[in-house]
């Protein structure tokens, strides 16, 4: 693993600045989604692509709020669907 020298505080609401550098390396700008994940002891963080917060599909992709939602969740919400699958039980 490249170690890039920066030591950043945690503050206290538990925010960090991700080095411009840093940024500038994973192809993200301000306002663009990424994603942590963890491996082991350490926080890998990711450039995110777009996708569905409920299934991760990334196809037929709407934005609300800040999340991305599919076709078929988002029917699904409004209750389209909701028929057909209370049927089957
Ligand atoms: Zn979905």
């Amino acid at each position: 693993m490249k170690t890039t020298g920066f030591i950043k505080k945690i503050d206290e609401l538990g925010r960090i600045v991700i080095p411009k550098d840093i940024r500038k390396a994973l192809g993200v700008n301000n306002l663009e989604y990424i994603e942590f994940y963890l491996d082991g002891d350490r926080v890998v963080i990711k450039k995110s692509g777009n996708c569905c917060c409920f299934c991760g599909s990334d196809t037929d992709l709407t934005e609300f709020r800040e999340k991305f939602i599919c076709g078929r969740c988002l029917d699904e919400l409004s209750g389209e669907n909701v028929k057909t699958e209370n049927a089957d039980l």
